[in-house]
């Protein structure tokens, strides 16, 4: 079966991290994979999960099988944690635990796929390329949305809105809540509502992928952007990742929540999520969402996570000052200010193809179309990065 095959291709972000961990440079920066760094250039433990790891090491007493959907503790807090604690969505909402955002999304995609096969998924030009990649493989058709605009280096949300007007009824829609990656911008809160208000007359699905919750303005700010879809009680998905906001990058903990009309349509669709990932991976593994349940059933170990997260924040907008100003003072007249604005750990710098080849040359690594992961910058290696991109420019 295997003498004729020949290899795929690397994966076009995962593969240049193999080529970074190639390059025998000490000064090289991986601006590429979407994982965040502290002012050290280390990827931590956070310290609540540190805390909450302790107390499940000391008082676990099993490793029995889950649940399918996983431990109902952790949807309860998963559903609180998107929604905020007095939201009225819950009696129409189910959460299963799925390994990171990406198992939320093909749970939902091969889910689709069962109950409307000829669904077709719209998502935003660009976008992360792994969602065309996820809902490929669940069988789904794919279409784009418009959405950045080159020209402004911001959001062209006229042209998102015309397109979405077009999206045919029983279709779904990808909306990236917050943090939007490639590009880092997103929609200003006002436009929510607009968007919710389209999606209830026009009929179609939005699917949320919500892979930054707390990383673009804070926990609540953040998640704001359901308020109009709940208010207009239609049915919706979330897919949601604690890779980042909890740093649990390799424990695999997401979540994918389904939202009905009713209570009783929730049950049903869900009972089919059910069988969908007892046909891939029977039920998940317990320990990632075992750490984000013992934190966020403690007030103090929410509280001292949240501090965490906000720490991330700040310094990740800190270092978008930073190269902003830093290219500035390396003599280059244009204006890079839109950096300021994108929110999250990625910028759609302006780079060119060319210039991410040439900065490669010099060691430092850059997604194709110029995505930076701002988070990978530090102050070491923050003044080498703005004198090598004035030097490309
Ligand atoms: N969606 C988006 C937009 C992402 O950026 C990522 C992570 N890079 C994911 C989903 C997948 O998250 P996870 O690593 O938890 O599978």
């Amino acid at each position: 079966m295997f003498n004729e095959t020949k290899p795929a291709p690397p994966d076009s972000i995962l593969g240049l991290t193999e080529a970074f961990r190639a390059d025998s440079n000490p000064a090289k920066v991986n601006l590429g994979v979407g994982i965040y760094k502290d002012e050290q250039g280390a990827t931590p433990i956070m310290a609540a999960v540190k805390v909450a790891e302790k107390h499940l090491l000391e008082t676990q007493t099993t490793k029995s099988y889950l649940p399918i959907p996983g431990s109902p503790a952790y949807s309860a807090v998963v559903q609180k944690l998107l929604f905020g604690s007095d939201s009225s969505v819950f009696d129409r909402a189910r959460t299963c635990h799925t390994p990171g955002g990406t198992g939320a999304l093909r749970v939902g995609g091969d889910f689709i796929k069962k109950l409307n096969p000829n669904a077709t998924v719209w998502v935003s030009t660009p976008t992360w390329a792994n969602h065309k990649g996820v809902f490929g493989a669940a069988g789904l058709n794919i279409a784009d949305y418009r959405y950045y605009d080159a020209a402004t280096n911001g959001l062209d949300f006229s042209a998102m809105k015309a397109d979405l007007e077009n999206v045919p009824a029983g279709d779904i829609v990808l909306l990236h809540v917050c943090c939007h990656n490639p590009t880092g911008v997103d929609l200003e809160a006002t436009g929510w509502a607009e968007l919710a208000s389209i999606a209830k007359t026009k009929g179609w699905i939005p699917f949320f992928d919500f892979a930054y919750h707390g990383f673009a303005d804070g926990l609540e700010q953040d998640r704001a952007a359901f308020t109009p879809f709940i208010d207009a009680g239609i049915e919706f998905f979330v897919a949601n990742s604690y890779s980042k906001n909890f740093g649990l990058y390799n424990e695999r903990t997401g979540g994918l929540t389904v939202v009905a009309e009713t209570a009783d349509a929730v049950d049903a669709a869900f009972s089919h999520v059910k069988k969908t990932i007892r046909t891939n991976y029977s039920n998940p593994s317990n320990h990632g969402g075992a750490i984000v349940s013992t934190i966020l059933e403690s007030a103090e170990l929410t509280q001292q996570w949240e501090t965490e997260l906000a720490e991330m924040r700040v310094r990740i907008h800190s270092m978008r000052k930073k190269l902003v100003d830093g290219i500035k003072n390396h003599g280059i007249d244009r204006d890079f200010g839109y950096i300021v604005e994108q929110r999250g750990m990625f910028s759609y710098s302006g780079l060119s193809d060319e210039n991410v080849q040439a900065l490669r040359d010099k060691s430092i690594y850059v997604v194709g179309g110029g995505r930076i992961n701002v988070a990978g910058l530090t102050p070491s290696n923050i003044d080498a990065v703005c004198a090598a991109v004035a030097d490309v420019l």
